[in-house]
């Protein structure tokens, strides 16, 4: 078969099944083409070559055994932030490029025990810090769609491979957007679940009151599948919820987008830098959904505007403090011949770490320090709350609430954004980490230039399973999340 890089996840599991294929031979598949057309992409950072095939032929064995799981053999591609063990895990930044865990992150030992096997782990900003991918230690990763354009970050590297058919699906992490606008940028399907939902532990922390690891795919029911390994309480995260999960994948037509009533803050459609063509494409997939029998309802969401400064003290400062462990001394890069402790701290952080990381830790030390901690820290919290609270108001009357995941589309590499530039196009996604609520990317449609353009779809608590129904339900109506970027067509 030449084309198993075209089947869904649904078509995958159905083809393994029935033995039209096997894992080994789906693997070899997916490994040559990452050898083919990740030299363009740049997507992969380790690609596990022999321990996929090894993984792919006990995949095969449990399958002959009558012992398989739905997803047994069916490959998957990791951000490098999760820990992987006896795997290279470097959260793209010079500081790990020799961090080896000695354990795996939950999501990676869920993945295993549900037989997925691992392709590889994959680009992304530098600790997860951006929104381009091009802050990463390793180079910048292409955007399939457009290769002198970015991917999006930080999970440029998941959005990626799967755009380019690199990986069926692939797992991201969100702080403030970094699934749902890299998902948007390439034309994929990402769910950023609720705060808690999926457990945290082994990700590398970023900002740990707002980081949550997800599924990216190119549909919904592609992302359901994911959701259905990843979610779930974690005795190891204290911040995952012990709630019973939803089976997202038997759920995608559970909620009926007849009589939903979809939230359109006022605030979101003015906001400047909001381009046209992805403001259209936005407002015909909502006139779309309109025609399924949902209902659009005007809403306020008056703390629009508080967004980017609250986020861009809240991340910095728990940053600051989540990266004070990379010193130089317990693990990660050592400068060469320090001459006392201090020069070690120093040049090990400061040759370590990236531009924009060392901003951030900057940034945070600042707002966090004896005498600026209530002006900036304390300030922050509280507008962060009014944030939250501004949400909770808007879902008593609106089910779900839809916004762009970006106000414009991918940028093109070098654009040398200056820090607040990049930071700004932050805005429709960050309000949703700092209030811990679920939000998802859909693919609706492309600008002038052809690069895709994304409707995110934002969720009360614990409402994966309402939004991946609705964008299912909205990708049965039509073909956005079938389009496929050149390079995947081309190099089939
Ligand atoms: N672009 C945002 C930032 O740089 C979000 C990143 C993320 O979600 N990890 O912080």
């Amino acid at each position: 078969m030449t084309d198993l890089h075209r089947l869904s996840i649904r078509e995958l599991t159905e083809g393994l099944a029935n033995a039209k294929f096997s894992s080994r031979e789906l693997t070899e598949h997916y490994l040559k083409r990452i050898e083919k057309v990740d030299a363009q992409v740049k997507s992969y950072v380790t690609v596990t070559a022999e321990q996929a095939l090894a993984q792919a032929d006990a995949a095969d064995a449990l399958r002959r055994a009558g012992s398989a799981n739905v997803l047994t053999g069916v490959p998957i591609a990791h951000k490098d932030i999760f820990c992987t063990q006896g795997i290279k895990t470097t959260a793209g930044s010079k500081m790990l490029d020799n961090f080896i865990s000695p354990y795996d992150a939950t999501v990676v030992a869920k993945g295993k025990a549900a037989g997925l096997v691992t392709l590889g782990k994959v680009n992304m900003d530098e600790f997860a810090m951006g929104s381009t991918s091009e802050s990463s230690y390793f180079g910048a990763t292409k955007n399939p769609w457009a290769l002198d354009h970015v991917p999006g970050g930080s999970s440029g590297g998941s959005a990626a491979v799967v755009a380019a058919d690199l990986a069926p699906f692939a797992t991201g992490t969100d702080t403030g957007g970094s699934i749902r606008q890299p998902a948007s940028f390439c034309g994929l399907t990402g769910l950023k679940p609720t705060y808690g939902r999926v457990s945290r532990f082994g990700m590398i922390a970023y900002a740990s009151s707002l980081d949550q690891g997800g599924p990216m795919a190119r549909s919904a029911e592609d992302c359901a599948y994911l959701m259905n390994v990843m979610a779930g309480h974690d005795a190891k995260d204290s911040t995952s919820m012990e709630k019973e999960v939803d089976d997202y994948v038997a759920n995608l037509n559970g909620t009926s987008v007849k009589g939903l009533r979809i939230g359109i803050p006022k605030q979101y459609f003015n906001v400047e830098g909001l381009d046209a063509d992805v403001k259209a494409r936005v407002e015909e997939s909502l006139k779309k959904l309109e025609e399924m029998g949902a209902t659009l309802v005007e809403i306020d969401l008056n703390m629009t505007e508080a967004y980017v400064p609250t986020y861009y003290l809240i991340a910095p400062a728990e940053a600051s403090s989540n990266l004070s462990r990379y010193d130089g001394v317990r693990y990660g890069y050592r400068c060469e011949e320090p001459k006392d402790l201090l020069d070690l701290y120093k040049r090990s952080r400061s040759e370590g770490f990236g531009a924009e990381v060392q901003r951030r830790i900057l940034i945070g030390t600042y707002a966090l320090s004896a005498g600026y901690y209530d002006a900036y820290y304390v300030k922050a919290q509280k507008v962060r709350r009014l944030i939250q609270q501004d949400f909770l108001k808007a879902f008593e009357s609106v089910d779900v609430i839809a916004a762009p995941s970006a106000p414009t589309t991918a940028y093109r590499i070098g654009a040398n954004l200056s820090p607040v530039e990049m930071y700004l196009g932050d805005i429709y996604t960050i309000a949703v980490n700092l209030a811990g609520l679920p939000a998802i990317n859909a693919p609706v449609g492309f600008d002038k230039d052809n690069l895709p353009v994304g409707l995110q779809l934002i969720g009360n608590y614990w409402s994966e399973s309402q939004l991946l129904s609705v964008v299912h339900q909205y990708q049965q109506a039509t073909d956005w999340h079938t389009k496929r970027a050149a390079i995947a067509e081309e190099n089939a």
